[in-house]
């Protein structure tokens, strides 16, 4: 399974992303970076195309079944 995942070193918390994710899957926690909800992301990948810093990418994950 493809989903998001953010490398919140790079993140600068601009929103981009969360604004763009057409399934609501990402939060900024706390002002601070982006927080992607696994269980809500198809891997669509708009995300990362909209990420300015490069910090959020589609990855291959392990399916967990959750
Ligand atoms: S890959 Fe798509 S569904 Fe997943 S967090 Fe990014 S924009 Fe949202
Ligand atoms: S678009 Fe990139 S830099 Fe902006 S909040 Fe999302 S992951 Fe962080």
């Amino acid at each position: 399974m493809k989903r998001a995942v953010n490398d919140t070193g790079r993140c600068v918390a601009c929103g981009v992303c969360a604004l763009q994710c057409p399934r609501g899957a990402i939060n900024i926690y706390r002002g601070c970076f982006a927080d992607v909800n696994t269980s809500m992301c198809v891997g669509c990948g708009i995300c990362e195309k909209a990420c300015p810093t490069g910090s959020i990418t589609v990855r291959e994950t392990e399916d967990t079944g959750i």
